[in-house]
């Protein structure tokens, strides 16, 4: 293979499950091993050691921006897929936030990401078909991954702790990578441990807390 890898490696078995090989896993807060102070302790996201690896040019930007940038890490792995390499994470949001992905009020409250200018994007810069699905059924997913597509789905950020109750549906995103008839198996931006960060998870349990829509990306 050359420099290109493309996605035709992953292929379907023929017996209803796909799944994406080899996806590498990237985080929205660079140190992985940060997250779960970060994201249960009250840790301070712009502690991070590893800040400037994200692109930003202070730490303050990193750490404005880190915690709204679970779409940004999805992209990265999804590039990372096809490409072998990716861009850092603020690189991306800078780039998504040209096209209205993100919007900073004049209070500095930061909402996205939308999905229609994101699509727009990543289409326009990074040559991926995104279609943006409102509305998204598990089968779906599957049916999209069958094609060769990756999926990028809103499920509530909790689904990192799957053993307890769903709190909610949505508002975060996690890059869906396999399934078969049982199982959906996921990348988590802000995972704050191995096994959910690389997640397995039955369809039942990932259905409760997703909000059942998401973004089908294309990669050639
Ligand atoms: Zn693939």
């Amino acid at each position: 293979m050359g420099g290109s890898l493309g996605c035709r490696a992953c292929a379907s078995t023929g017996d209803g499950a796909v799944t994406h090989e080899n996806v590498v896993t990237y985080t929205q807060f660079l140190s992985a091993e940060l997250i779960e102070g970060i994201v249960y302790g009250g840790a301070d996201a712009g502690a991070d050691p590893r800040w400037a690896e994200s692109g930003a040019v202070s730490r303050e930007e990193y750490a404005t921006w880190c915690g709204h940038c679970c779409g940004m890490a999805c992209l990265q792995m999804v590039l990372h897929h096809r490409d072998g390499r990716t861009p850092p994470l603020l690189e991306l949001m800078r780039g998504c936030r040209s096209y209205g992905g993100y919007v900073e009020r004049p209070d500095g409250e930061i909402k996205g990401l939308y999905y229609a200018p994101f699509a727009e994007y990543v289409g326009e810069r990074h040559g991926l078909v995104a279609e943006v699905r409102p509305e998204l059924t598990v089968a779906e997913i599957a049916g999209l991954l069958g094609a060769g597509r990756l999926v990028m789905a809103s499920v509530h950020r909790e689904i990192r702790r799957p053993e307890r109750a769903a709190p909610g549906r949505g508002g975060h995103l996690v890059l869906i990578t396999g399934c078969d008839g049982e199982t959906i198996s996921f990348r988590n931006p802000s995972g704050h441990s191995a096994s959910s960060r690389a997640a397995v998870l039955p369809q039942a349990t990932f259905a409760a807390f997703f909000a059942g829509r998401g973004i089908s990306l294309a990669l050639s």
